[in-house]
């Protein structure tokens, strides 16, 4: 069975950072880059997820998939 991942549809972020501190082992990164919205967006690192599923719980903008 494939391991669970994140992954994030960051069009739709608002740039809080709540996942960046939410994640056990630090695979979400903010980055410079910026989105339509004009909100600084996030970066997950697929190899360091372990699809724990924190991100998709706490970010009040629904913008992770954890698949
Ligand atoms: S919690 Fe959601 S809205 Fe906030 S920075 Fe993370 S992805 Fe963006
Ligand atoms: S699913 Fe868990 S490990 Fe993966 S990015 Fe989200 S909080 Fe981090």
């Amino acid at each position: 069975m494939a391991k669970l991942k994140a992954y994030a549809n960051t069009t739709l972020c608002k740039g809080c950072r709540l996942c960046v501190g939410a994640c056990p082992v630090k695979a979400i990164t903010p980055v410079m880059e910026i989105n339509a919205k004009g909100y600084p967006i996030i970066e997950v690192d697929e190899e360091k997820c372990i699809g724990c599923g924190s991100c998709y719980r706490i970010c009040p903008d629904y913008i992770f998939e954890v698949r």
